[in-house]
């Protein structure tokens, strides 16, 4: 122990009883609210200035990117240019130095050591440094919130993560985001310390990727008709004449631009190229791989079931795939590579005659063993390549191919099954890690989502190792993602909306060790990641106020008492029938009504952003 610390770790406090521990632990993560929370933080009473000339010194030369970032940071916060200097061959100099140092045992790992004199992070690797570089743009932020971003308490921070697997998921089928919106969203699971961006390119309503070698996957298969105006599940289905105008896709450069982007973030693009089914998309392109081999449109939104799926019977099926797989793996240098596999509708399968040949040349029980069959067949393709499958756990089903991994979200059965067999799984269960579903149970003032109910707080509680599992096995789970399907998302904006603050707890959740999480510390930090992403013009959803019920009726008096979910922010409140707005009553005590009222209240935040308004009526009888 060093002298001059007051040494806290910050673990082992949550464990202690000892209520001082309580009180500094929470202070500390007041003053330093990091997201996701360290392993381990000391921290002195003492502080580091930083001098008018700050310098950012580097060792290294793949940390120039990091060297970059942050010089770029300090400039949004403070208007003033830092320089960056090279070290080749001693050990970089500097106010801040970034440090590669072996020694470090985890690949991710990095420490963070602000001392009277400098600043210091070192890492493992460059990856390490980026995250170190995160944790100290997020110390700057608040000591700039906190009104002297020079002054910065001495601190020793060492960490790494949880899991490996710590993704966030992109549908841009059902509705397409641009090039720069995805790199936004990259940004996004950056500043979490995410390391894995799921990207869905392939469904129903549009295939987005450019196939040089299939040309209509994208002029045909990108496109259908524009019925934005009505109900996702009330479009009617492409008429003869109608033009497909509503879609887009992206080129093969622009593939390449955004996996570079975000491999310097350290993160990895996994793509999805669905299969054998949510493929109308490249049906209406290729009729000729399909069973029935009748032309389809785009569908302009949801069909259910969709029973127009790839032909298992037909070789060239494989062949076609194989050809997209191809240039698929040429454009991402991802080991891993989704090939979806969820939810095929096996009708035609049953009526067509080579999906049936097939079934009997190869001795199958039934058409859920010749989705194995299909499965196993790009398995073997996928693994001679030095490439990992990846598939919705609907790839366990007939069989698990012999190299897959397996994305469980029905659950987590899934993920329990393919541990159990010694695969690799990767858990995103619809209870917690669906994040288009809805954060409020406040639905009517809500935009509109596909259903569900899941609370930061659930996200929050999420243990992504299944307590069935042994020792063993339980290193078979990789990590864990949050899905965002957008089929009712239709801008960027929303997409945020959704994802966040709900993301930020699941960064928290792969990233610091179970012992270390704790959801009321967690709040108290969020407000410092809120106005960072405020910040940088982020959109997220702030809850509505808890505790007014709809319509409610009373005798004589009734007692109102008003609940806001955080720690921060300030409910404001009307009881006149209009919008409560940043100038309303703030609300500090319950109060009493004796008359017909309608109450609106909405939580304001510091930063100006706001809740939705919630309305109650009191009718008195
Ligand atoms: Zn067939």
């Amino acid at each position: 122990m060093k002298s001059g610390y007051t040494y806290i770790i910050l673990l082992m406090s949550f464990m202690a009883v000892e209520g001082i521990t309580q009180i500094m632990q929470a202070q500390i993560t007041k003053d330093i609210p990091l997201i996701p929370a360290p392993v381990s933080m000391v921290k002195s009473a003492e502080t580091f200035t930083l001098p008018a000339k700050t310098v950012i010194g580097y060792s290294h030369k793949d940390l120039a990117f990091s060297a970059e970032y942050l010089k770029d940071f300090y400039t949004f916060l403070t208007s003033k240019r830092v320089q960056s200097k090279y070290y080749k061959k001693e050990r970089a100099k500097g106010t801040i130095a970034f440090v590669i140092d072996p020694a470090i045992q985890q690949d991710e790992g990095y420490s963070l050591k602000i001392d009277k004199k400098h600043i210091v992070i070192t890492g493992k690797s460059p990856q390490g440094v980026f995250y170190g570089v995160q944790s100290l743009s997020q110390i700057l932020f608040a000591q700039k919130r906190a009104g002297d971003l020079r002054t910065l308490p001495c601190l020793e921070i060492t960490d790494y993560p949880r899991f490996l697997w710590r993704g966030l998921h992109l549908d841009v089928s059902r509705h397409f985001f641009d090039k720069e919106f995805v790199k936004k969203y990259i940004d996004i699971l950056a500043l979490h310390k995410l390391n894995t961006f799921h990207w869905h390119l392939v469904d129903d309503q549009g295939w987005r990727i450019e196939i040089k070698k299939y040309p209509r996957l994208t002029e045909v298969g990108a496109w259908r008709v524009d019925h934005e105006g009505l109900p996702w599940n009330e479009r009617p289905v492409q008429q003869p004449g109608e033009r497909a105008t509503y879609g887009g896709f992206y080129t093969q450069e622009e593939i390449k631009d955004i996996v570079a982007y975000a491999a310097q973030r350290f993160i990895t693009v996994v793509p999805e190229i669905e299969m054998p089914a949510h493929v109308s998309s490249a049906i209406a392109a290729h009729p000729e791989y399909s069973c029935r081999q009748v032309p389809i449109g785009v569908p302009p939104g949801g069909v259910w079931p969709i029973t127009d799926i790839y032909c298992a019977g037909n070789d060239s099926t494989f062949l076609f795939l194989e050809d997209i797989l191809s240039e698929v793996m040429e454009l991402f240098p991802s080991k891993y590579i989704h090939i979806g596999g969820d939810e095929a509708d096996k009708t035609e399968w049953r009526r067509c005659p080579k999906c049936q040949k097939r079934i009997k040349d190869e001795q199958l029980m039934d058409e859920n063993e010749l989705q194995s069959y299909f499965i196993r067949r790009i398995d073997k393709f996928l693994t001679e390549k030095g490439r990992i499958l990846i598939g919705w756990d609907e790839i366990l089903e007939g069989g698990l191919a012999e190299n897959a991994t397996v994305m469980s979200w029905r659950g987590t059965e899934g993920g329990i099954a393919a541990a159990g067999m010694h695969h690799n799984a990767v858990m995103t269960p619809v209870t917690h890690c669906y994040f288009d579903y809805y954060q409020s149970l406040d639905r009517h003032i809500e935009p509109l989502a596909i259903g569900g109910f899941i609370s930061l707080e659930k996200t929050y509680s999420y243990e992504p190792v299944p307590e069935v599992l042994t020792g063993e096995e339980a290193k078979h789970i990789l990590g864990a993602q949050g899905n965002l399907w957008t089929e009712y998302m239709l801008s960027g904006n929303h997409v945020e909306y959704m994802a966040l603050p709900r993301a930020i707890a699941l960064a928290e959740v792969v990233w610091t060790p179970a012992t270390g999480k704790d959801y009321a510390g967690f709040l108290t930090r969020l407000e410092n990641q809120l106005d960072l992403l405020t910040s940088k013009d982020i959109h997220y959803y702030v809850p509505s106020v808890e505790g007014l019920p709809d319509t409610t009726h009373f005798k004589d008096t009734i007692r109102v008492e008003l609940v806001n979910p955080y720690p921060f922010g300030e409910i404001k409140y009307t009881t006149d029938g209009s919008e409560p707005t940043a100038t309303s009553p703030i609300y500090r005590n319950p109060f009493y009504l004796n008359r017909d009222t309608v109450v609106k209240a909405a939580l304001f935040l510091k930063n100006g952003c706001s809740g939705r308004v919630k309305t109650g009526i009191y009718r008195k009888i």
